[in-house]
């Protein structure tokens, strides 16, 4: 199943669902208060390389595969 992302339209929070394709736009509790008033965001399926922002820990797959392995 996708992840969708919602917005709720009393508190502003967002959050993320696993739902079916089928599902997105049918109706969702806002998990913070509880309002049926939330609108599905624009997912942004993200492709390969994100530049920049996105790194995790490890700079380079490599540099982390070997991390520990001294001694
Ligand atoms: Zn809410």
């Amino acid at each position: 199943m996708p992840l969708f992302d919602y917005q709720c339209n009393v508190c502003d929070n967002k959050f993320s669902e696993l739902r079916k394709i089928a599902e997105k736009d049918s109706e969702i509790n806002c998990p913070s208060c509880d309002s049926l008033d939330t609108k599905r965001l624009l997912t942004t399926f993200s492709v390969g390389a994100v530049s920049g922002a996105a790194q995790s820990s490890c700079p380079t797959a490599s540099s982390c595969s070997s991390a520990g392995q001294f001694g």
